[in-house]
């Protein structure tokens, strides 16, 4: 069980949905190509969060590990 899971154990259905939203919503971008991918996707969860950290991964596209700036996206 990874740390989302046992997070996500302790959440009612409806705010493991908005979570579920929240996160797919937090957008990391590779430096190296320009790859959006959300936290969601990353097998990340990020809610009721601000601000714009930058998370350390490697693109699942050009695979190059780098430094991912983090941002909202709100539209999707
Ligand atoms: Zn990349």
């Amino acid at each position: 069980m990874g740390m989302r899971s046992f997070v996500m154990w302790f959440m009612s259905a409806k705010t493991r949905a908005a979570a579920e939203a929240e996160s797919r919503q937090w957008i990391a971008t590779c430096p190296n190509c320009g790859t959006q991918t959300s936290i969601w996707d990353l097998g990340g969860l990020r809610y009721k969060a601000s601000g714009s950290p930058s998370i350390g991964f490697r693109c699942p596209k050009c695979h190059e590990r780098g430094m991912h700036k983090v941002a909202w996206r709100a539209s999707a």
